[in-house]
């Protein structure tokens, strides 16, 4: 296989065993990124120069005699919504299209500690709103198994560029879906985690009782080593667990006997495309085959996951969004005659569509006598899930779900009726909404286009996820395909 489409633990190898330098795998990154960008349009800003700067000093450091980390060397992406110290920030927004933040997220600086080798920012929906990135400000992302259709989103751009061998890792975030969908889309692995169990310090805010960062990777052992590099208490950010993050990689068993795993109903009717429910199926006789024991159950509140997170998600955002303001950050509107206007032409001019449709929910949803029907009642129903995924959990080791109710839409499909583009969510959403752990890993095709199956799991068992993915891994190989392109 081409070196660009090896999964990181395997590019490890060659490195310490140097059969090949660091600088050489990222100049073979970026001439695959130059031969295949043009029909994809993953990234927003590449960052040549430093990435090669970054693997050289890892070449000198692999020179010296030192041992390397699992990412020293590796080639990786980042979302544009993660700061990263002199580079361009842009979340996909016109806004934003010149801030240039002066620090790094915790993240980034993770990355950078462990020696991985950032090959630039990846494009998304416009401050991560969206499951198509066709919400971006700049341009669309195209789906690397079909470039007619959509990658999913937001951390589209992330997804296309691990699926598609513009990056051995990448990073993402989801406040509803936006790492576990791509992936599901694009056939790779994407973990959201628990709520907490990653700093967010850097990452410019959506809806900041849900967004999560966390890895899009080609398998599941590279999904903890990510993790291993980006979990941990971090004094930056309030939200943040406190106590140390285990060794994820000590998970990665081929053992699922005795497990109980649970499969939700509602996750399985009304809404699911047939064809999807049969590669789901499929994997539930694999893995009952491989000793789990599988069981249906219910989570009665889900149908109330959607409203209530398009009404948490959109308050949320109004108010971290109120700070784009032409004042301090990115760009102003010109020829204002006084301050409102140029708050006004600003935000108009600067915002694409469904940020505005979503600033204008939000703030309906906070105003004086619309906050106890909206606000807090979907404070209440939030409640009534988690409460749901707890009793589930009292039965049950994980959940098993599709990650999406169909394979990737044609692009355009879905822009007409931001209702159906929610819908491709409903998979997804309450799992933010509780605070829990999701991992998609691909599980079968429909027509040649990647399916993902998605596992939920108890507030920081991401463990028993990648135990059950790495599993069901091991015994399948649709996580050895890759696109034609
Ligand atoms: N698609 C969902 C939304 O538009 C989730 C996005 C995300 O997880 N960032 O809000």
């Amino acid at each position: 296989m081409q070196l660009y489409y090896l999964p990181v633990h395997e590019l490890h190898t060659m490195l310490a065993k140097r059969q090949i330098s660091a600088e050489e795998l990222c100049r073979a990154f970026f001439e695959r990124i130059d031969s295949v960008e043009e029909k994809l349009k993953a990234y927003v800003t590449l960052t040549r120069e430093n990435a090669l700067e970054q693997a050289r000093e890892i070449d000198r450091r692999i020179a010296g005699g030192e041992q390397i980390s699992p990412l020293g060397g590796i080639p990786v992406a980042v979302k544009d919504n993660l700061c990263t110290e002199g580079v361009r920030t842009t979340c996909s927004s016109k806004i934003l299209y010149n801030f240039v933040p002066p620090y790094s997220a915790t993240v980034i600086k993770k990355l950078n500690a462990a020696g991985a080798v950032i090959l630039g920012k990846t494009n998304m929906d416009e401050f991560a709103m969206g499951s198509s990135t066709e919400n971006s400000g700049f341009f669309p992302t195209n789906n690397p198994w079909d470039p007619e259709r959509v990658p999913g989103g937001s951390s589209g751009g992330s997804a296309v560029a691990v699926a598609a061998g513009e990056a051995a890792a990448a990073l993402g975030s989801d406040t509803g879906g936006s790492i576990r969908q791509p992936a599901a889309l694009c056939g790779v692995v994407g973990l959201k985690p628990t709520y907490g169990a990653v700093s967010r310090f850097g990452l410019v805010a959506f809806a900041s009782s849900l967004d999560q960062i966390g890895p899009l990777t080609r398998d599941v052992t590279d999904c903890a080593l990510v993790m291993n590099v980006i979990a941990g208490h971090d004094p930056l950010d309030s939200t943040s667990a406190p106590g140390q993050a285990p060794d994820y990689t000590g998970y990665l068993k081929n053992d699922v006997r005795g497990l109980k795993i649970g499969v939700p109903k509602e996750y399985m009717g009304e809404g699911i495309s047939p064809a999807v429910k049969q590669v789901i199926e499929r994997a539930l006789a694999t893995l009952a085959t491989l000793g789990a024991e599988i069981e249906e159950t219910s989570l009665p509140h889900s149908e109330y996951a959607l409203p209530a997170y398009y009404l948490i998600a959109p308050a949320e955002a109004s108010s971290n969004l109120a700070r784009y303001d032409g004042v301090r950050y990115g760009y102003r509107a010109e020829g204002a005659a006084d301050v409102v206007e140029m708050f006004m032409r600003t935000r108009s001019l600067g915002f694409g569509p469904e940020v505005k449709r979503r600033i204008m929910l939000g703030t309906y949803a906070l105003s004086a006598g619309y906050y106890d029907a909206y606000y807090l009642k979907a404070l209440k129903v939030r409640t009534l899930i988690k409460q749901d995924f707890d009793r589930a959990f009292a039965r049950y080791d994980v959940l098993l779900s599709p990650t999406t109710p169909s394979p990737a839409f044609k692009k355009g499909e879905k822009m007409a009726d931001p209702l159906q583009m929610y819908m491709s969510d409903i998979c997804t959403l309450a799992v933010n909404l509780a605070g829990l752990p999701g991992i998609s890993v691909p599980a079968g095709f429909v027509d040649g286009l990647p399916v993902g199956m998605q596992l939920i799991g108890k507030p920081f068992d991401e463990g028993t996820l990648l135990r059950v993915a790495y599993t069901f891994e091991q015994n399948t190989d649709y996580h050895k395909a890759r696109p034609g392109i």
